[in-house]
């Protein structure tokens, strides 16, 4: 029997503490504010910086939002977050991706102050994730850890297997799993084997973007399972791993939508708190 790992029920917990903290601030006349960047009218990106807003709502922080035009300019965004960068009042600037075409985002990214960057995305904060030595997680994987303790699953030794090899997922991941004292492997499209790498996996996370990619033949028996996917193939939303098929084989499980998401949106607040205090010498 498999342990179903609640994302909803440990980021319920995070976010109490976070509150806490939050609250704790506002006692000393510091508010916590988080700007939130959305150029153009992406469906999916509309949904997630509305699950922002509210979560930014329910814990009390102070979020502003920007809704800017599709046609907005790189000029422009450039300009709104040179702005925001010297705001007191905002601690953490987070810009939706994707940007639309015309715009470079590695150039808006480098634009955020790393002590501002609360998506963990800056050059200067990945190195600092890189060498162990950091302020800011990056919000997926810092949550994916954050489940695992929770959970009492050490990843001390364990071989992890991270499929996926994305900047703002996989890669990360594997650090993360890495500073734990894991044995990892990092599997993409060009990886040989894929199967039987994953069937050596004390932990598989699947960070591909493929509806039920990750299915029974590919899981060791007892293994953790973590699913990173949010795929609409026919508008349902659905994770990269069969959870029907593989569920039954593994020790413990996330399901999909209630798993990876909620501790992502859980964890951006934790680094909004986080700016917050070292912006305020906390
Ligand atoms: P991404 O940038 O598209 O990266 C996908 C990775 O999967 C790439 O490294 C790619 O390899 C690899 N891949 C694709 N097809 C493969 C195959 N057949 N075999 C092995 N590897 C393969 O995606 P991402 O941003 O990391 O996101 C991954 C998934 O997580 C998406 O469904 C996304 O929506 C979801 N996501 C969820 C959350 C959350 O909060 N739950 C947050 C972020 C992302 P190559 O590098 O070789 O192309």
């Amino acid at each position: 029997m498999y342990k179903l790992i609640d994302g909803r029920e440990i980021s319920a917990a995070v976010k109490n503490n976070i509150a806490d903290q939050v609250a704790q601030l506002a006692q000393k006349g510091i508010t916590t504010g988080l700007a939130v960047i959305i150029v153009g009218d992406d469906p999916a990106s509309k949904v997630y910086v509305g699950s922002k807003k509210r979560a930014c709502a329910e814990l009390g922080i102070k979020s502003e939002e920007y809704a800017l035009p599709a046609d907005t300019t790189q000029e422009q965004l450039l300009d709104i977050i040179a702005q925001l960068n010297m705001r007191s009042d905002i601690n953490g600037i987070l810009c939706q991706l994707p940007l639309p075409k015309h715009i470079d985002e590695k150039t808006v990214i480098d634009a955020i102050l790393p002590s501002k960057d609360v998506d963990a995305f800056h050059p200067v904060n990945v190195g600092r994730i890189m060498i162990g030595d950091f302020d800011f997680l990056p919000c997926t994987p810092a949550g994916i850890m954050e489940m695992l303790k929770y959970s009492q699953i050490d990843v001390e030794g364990k071989h992890c297997v991270v499929i996926g090899r994305s900047n703002i997922v996989g890669k990360p991941m594997a650090m993360l799993m890495l500073h734990k004292n894991a044995t990892v492997t990092i599997c993409h499209s060009k990886t040989q084997n894929l199967a039987e790498i994953c069937r050596q996996a004390d932990i598989l996370v699947a960070a591909v973007g493929r509806a039920k990619f990750v299915t029974a033949d590919m899981v060791k028996d007892g293994a953790v399972v973590i699913d990173v996917g949010m795929n609409r193939p026919d508008g349902k939303l659905c994770g990269d791993v069969d959870f029907d098929s593989v569920a039954e084989k593994c020790s413990a499980i996330t399901p999909v939508p209630g798993g990876v998401g909620p501790m992502t949106i859980a964890m951006l607040m934790q680094n909004t708190l986080t700016a917050a205090k070292r912006q305020n010498n906390i």
